[in-house]
C-alpha cells in the first residue's frame, strides 16, 4: 500500500492531488521551486522540499531533484499531476528503478501513446476508429501521392506533437509542399524531431474525449465523454459533460469501444482518448496517459473521485467501481480561469489583492489562489478552475451565470469576463458550436 505521496507538480493540480491523499489517509510531500515557496500546495502539505530555482527545467522537470526529495522524505509514491513529468516515460522508469510507485500508466504505455503514429496504429489495432491518413511518416517526396489518396484538404501533423505545434493545413495541391516543410521545421524547433504524418482535415468537427480508468490487470471502465470544442489556439477554454451533441446510445457505444480497448491493452491508471467528432462519426486523434485539467466535470456527473481511483490502481487495489455501477447524473461545465487579458489573452501576472470564490449547491472551485498571492511569471497562467453542476444543462448554465457574477479576483486581469459573455451567448445556450466557434467569435467581437 501507498503511505506517502510526493506531488511532483504545483498550482491547483497539486492541491487537487493533496486533497485526495488526505481523504485516503495518505501523507503528502509538496515540492516547489523558490518562486513557489508561499504557494498553497506547499502550505497544506505535511512536508515540503524546495527542489530548485524558478525555471521548470531546473525544478519541476528536474528528475534527480525529485527522486532525491522522495528519498529524503521517504515518499513511496509520486503523483505527477498533468504537464511537467506526467507523460515522461523515462521518469516512470527511474522511479520504478528506485522502488517508488509512479501513480500513472506503465512507461511502455506512456511511450506508445506519446508518439502519435504509434498511438494511432495501436488505437486502430485495438478497434478504435481513427482519422483517415498516412500509415506512417510522410516525407516531402511521397507527400503528394499520400495526400491525393486521402483527398484534400489534408493536415500535416508532428509525430512528437503537442499543443498544436507543427500542425499545418494544405487546402489544395498547391499548398502542400510549403505545408510539409513548415510543419517539419516547426516540429524540429519545438520537439527536436522533424517527423510528420498526414491526416484528412476535418472541416467542422467537435472535440469529444472519453475518460477511461484501468487497473492494469485487464479491467477498465469508461466515465463518459467531455466536449472540449471551445478552444483558442488548440487550448481548451470551456469544457462540458455530457456533450450537447451526443445521445445516450452514442455515449455508451464509443465509451464501450474505449473501455474494451483499455482492457485489451491492460492499461493502468486514468487516461483520455481524444476524438474529433463530425457527422455522427468519431475519429481518434490522440490518447493522454494522465489526469487532465478538465477531469472535474467527469467527477461532477459521476460522483467518482478520479485521483482516488488513480491511487487505488497504482497500489494494486483495483477499481472501486464496475461499469454497471457508474451512473451519469446531470450536466457539468468547467471554465478555466487564466491570469490573462480576456480579449488579448496576454498573461497578467502580479499580486491578487482580493479573492472571493463563489459557493452554493453544485459549485466547485479548484484553485491555489488567495488574497495576497503573487502569481509568478514563470509558469502557465491557469490560476483556477470553476466547475458548476446542475441536474440539466439549462440548470447548469443558469447556475454558472449566477456564480460568475459572484466570483471576484482583483489586482490582475482574468478570463472571467469572457465566460460572462459566453454564458449569455445564444449558440452556447443551444450547444451549437464546433472547434472553430470560439476563434471566430473572438475575431468577430474584436473587429466590432
Ligand atoms: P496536439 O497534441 O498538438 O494538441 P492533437 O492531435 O490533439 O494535437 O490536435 C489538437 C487540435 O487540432 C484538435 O483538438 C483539433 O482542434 C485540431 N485537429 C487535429 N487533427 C485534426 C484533423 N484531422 N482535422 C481537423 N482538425 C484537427
Amino acid at each position: 500500500m501507498i503511505s506517502k505521496v510526493l506531488i511532483a507538480n504545483r498550482g491547483e493540480i497539486a492541491l487537487r492531488v493533496l486533497r485526495a491523499c488526505k481523504e485516503l489517509g495518505i501523507a503528502t510531500v509538496a515540492v516547489h521551486s523558490t518562486a513557489d515557496a508561499d504557494a498553497m500546495h506547499v502550505r497544506l502539505a505535511d512536508e515540503s522540499v524546495c527542489i530548485g530555482p524558478p525555471p521548470s527545467r531546473e525544478s519541476y522537470l528536474n528528475i534527480h531533484q525529485i527522486v532525491a526529495a522522495c528519498e529524503i522524505t521517504g515518499a513511496d509514491a509520486v503523483h505527477p499531476g498533468y504537464g511537467f513529468l506526467s507523460e515522461n516515460a523515462k521518469f516512470a522508469e527511474i522511479l520504478d528503478a528506485h522502488g517508488i510507485t509512479f501513480i500513472g500508466p506503465t512507461a511502455e504505455h506512456i511511450r506508445i501513446m506519446g508518439d502519435k503514429i504509434t498511438a494511432k496504429q495501436t488505437a486502430q489495432e485495438l478497434g478504435i476508429p481513427v482519422v483517415p491518413g498516412s500509415d506512417g511518416e510522410v516525407k516531402p517526396e511521397n507527400a503528394l501521392e499520400i495526400a491525393r489518396k486521402i483527398g484534400f484538404p489534408v493536415l500535416i501533423k508532428a509525430t512528437a506533437g503537442g499543443g498544436g505545434r507543427g500542425m499545418k493545413v494544405a487546402k489544395t495541391e498547391a499548398d502542400l509542399e510549403e505545408a510539409v516543410s513548415t510543419a517539419r521545421s516547426e516540429a524540429l524547433a519545438a520537439f527536436g524531431n522533424d517527423a510528420v504524418y498526414m491526416e484528412k482535415y476535418l472541416g467542422k468537427p467537435r472535440h469529444i474525449e472519453i475518460q477511461v480508468v484501468g487497473d492494469g490487470m485487464g479491467n477498465a471502465v469508461h466515465l463518459g465523454e467531455r466536449d472540449c470544442s471551445l478552444q483558442r489556439r488548440h487550448q481548451k477554454v470551456w469544457e462540458e459533460a455530457n456533450s450537447p451533441a451526443l445521445n445516450v446510445e452514442q455515449r455508451m457505444k464509443i465509451g464501450q469501444i474505449c473501455a474494451d480497448a483499455m482492457k485489451k491493452l491492460k492499461y493502468r491508471g486514468a487516461g483520455t482518448v481524444e476524438f474529433l467528432y463530425e457527422n455522427g462519426e468519431f475519429y481518434f486523434i490522440e490518447m493522454n496517459t494522465r489526469l487532465q485539467v478538465e477531469h472535474p466535470i467527469t467527477e461532477a456527473i459521476t460522483g467518482i473521485d478520479l485521483v482516488h481511483e488513480q491511487i487505488r490502481v497504482a497500489s494494486g487495489a483495483g477499481l472501486s467501481v464496475t461499469q454497471e455501477e457508474i451512473v451519469f447524473s446531470g450536466h457539468a461545465i468547467e471554465c478555466r480561469i487564466n491570469a490573462e487579458d480576456p480579449r488579448t489573452f496576454v498573461p497578467s501576472p502580479g499580486t491578487i489583492t482580493h479573492f472571493h470564490a463563489p459557493g452554493g449547491l453544485g459549485v466547485r472551485v479548484d484553485s491555489g489562489a488567495y488574497a495576497g498571492y503573487k502569481i509568478p511569471p514563470y509558469y502557465d497562467s491557469l490560476i483556477g478552475k470553476l466547475i458548476v453542476h446542475g441536474r440539466t444543462r439549462v440548470e447548469c448554465m443558469m447556475r454558472l451565470r449566477r456564480v460568475l457574477d459572484e466570483f471576484v479576483v482583483d489586482g490582475i486581469k482574468t478570463t472571467l469576463p469572457l465566460f460572462q459573455d459566453l454564458v449569455a451567448n445564444q449558440d452556447i445556450a443551444n450547444g451549437d458550436y464546433d472547434i472553430h466557434w470560439l476563434e471566430n467569435y473572438l475575431a468577430s467581437t474584436t473587429d466590432a
